[in-house]
């Protein structure tokens, strides 16, 4: 039997690797998307989402792949100790549960989908890239012409590519999580912002619900740090326990993520080159000014699956054609990097930053929003 052949290759089954899975197979290119855990499998992050995000899916996201209880308020807490709350609505859902599904709808639209098979090597061949898989201790190689890194920070593709550029060596910190059950006066519908040098030092600190399908019922409370992560989080959530009376408190799991992309060096957001795209966080597209990255890893999936159709249709460079398409999402990450929480030394400089910046940001959301109900999937300007 000879080696398999595909057109299009993808690691990576979370956010960027299945949407782009879907789109090249709808373009009828022979996709395979691999992804190294057996799903559903966990991924530490808060599952939240603008409404926009379905649109660039291009499917609509069945209820039960969502939480129970529905996000519709954003609480801000401001480090000068004002609170303001705006109602936004939001969508919601565990990481577990939402990419398996993101990995079937692919399926569903014709791309081949291998979950605990994972991507180990690859290498350049006249006839395309060849790609050394492993799967449950067995070994295969295949063929593909087009390759899409969707392996998230640590960048598996990328790495073998590019070497540590855009990384630096250690951890760039921690983001930490604490499930738990309390009784109080926390609010099933709001996601609760607390903006404070102490609490977290990249963008604000975190305590949302999480009503899971089957009923179970969380609380979860986080937050990222340079360092001392765990001193830094109980910290907050000491503080959130005396602000919301919370009583009979059980953490019941904790869930932690570490990186090493450095996320103020220009060379981390990097595209790819010749046939190998980035896409997601791979490519370095987390966002931690707007605080989010599933948007933007949605997005650079769909917009990779369609420089890859045009290229296979018209014979054009794939690189290009994909760079021109991301230009937005790449200047507005670009400009974002730069202009974050990370500028600023002290709360009052906090302050001062989120005074000029919260007005500019709401107007921005009221009308990008609304343009966004217009735009095609494709053409989503990620908030906020
Ligand atoms: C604590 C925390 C909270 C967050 N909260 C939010 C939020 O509320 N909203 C939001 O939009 N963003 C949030 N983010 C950011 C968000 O999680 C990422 O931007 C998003 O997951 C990026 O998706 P991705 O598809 O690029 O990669 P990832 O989600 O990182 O997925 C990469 C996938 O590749 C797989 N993989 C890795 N190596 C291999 C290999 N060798 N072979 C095959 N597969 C492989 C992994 O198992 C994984 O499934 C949060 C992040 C953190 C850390």
């Amino acid at each position: 039997m000879g080696m398999p052949e595909y057109d299009v290759f993808i690691a990576g089954g979370a956010i960027a690797g299945p949407v782009a899975a879907k789109f090249c197979a709808k373009q009828g290119l022979k996709t395979l998307l691999v992804e190294k855990a057996k799903v559903p499998r966990d991924k530490t992050c808060s599952g939240i989402q603008f409404p926009y995000f379905e649109k660039i899916i291009g499917d609509p996201i069945p209820p039960d792949r969502l939480c129970r209880n529905t996000l519709s308020k954003v609480e801000i807490h401001f480090p000068n100790g004002k609170v303001t709350q705006v109602g936004f609505p939001m969508l919601s859902f565990m990481r577990s549960t939402f990419d398996e599904w993101l990995c079937r709808l692919a399926q569903a639209y014709g791309a081949e989908f291998r979950d605990g098979c994972s991507f180990k090597s690859c290498e350049e061949s006249a006839s395309g890239a060849l790609i050394h898989l492993e799967a449950g201790g067995k070994h295969e190689t295949i063929r593909a012409r087009y390759v899409v890194d969707a392996t998230g920070m640590r960048a598996v593709i990328r790495r073998q590519l590019r070497g540590a550029e855009g990384f630096q060596r250690g951890g760039t910190g921690a983001t930490l999580n604490y499930y738990f059950t309390a009784d109080g006066d926390l609010q099933p519908d709001t996601l609760y912002q607390f903006w404070n040098l102490e609490f977290n030092d990249a963008m604000f600190a975190w305590v949302y619900n999480k009503t899971l399908p089957d009923g179970q019922d969380y609380w979860v409370v986080g937050t990222g740090y340079e360092k001392d992560i765990y001193l830094h989080l109980d910290r907050f959530f000491a503080h959130v326990q005396n602000l919301y009376h919370l009583k009979n408190v059980n953490i019941v799991k904790k869930e932690g993520y570490s990186a090493s992309m450095s996320l103020l060096d220009e060379r981390r957001i990097w595209l790819g080159e010749r046939n190998f795209l980035m896409t997601g966080d791979a490519a370095g597209l987390i966002d931690v000014t707007r605080g989010v990255g599933m948007d933007a890893a949605a997005l650079s999936g769909r917009l990779a699956a369609k420089a890859i159709g045009l290229a296979a249709r018209e014979s054009r460079p794939v690189g290009e054609t994909y760079a021109r398409l991301m230009k937005d999402l790449v200047a507005q990450t670009r400009k974002n990097q730069h202009s974050g929480v990370q500028s600023c030394a002290t709360n009052a400089a906090l302050q001062t930053y989120l005074d000029k910046g919260m007005l500019r940001m709401g107007l921005r959301m009221f009308f990008q929003n609304r343009l966004n109900r217009l735009r095609s999937g494709e053409h989503q300007v990620m908030l906020p």
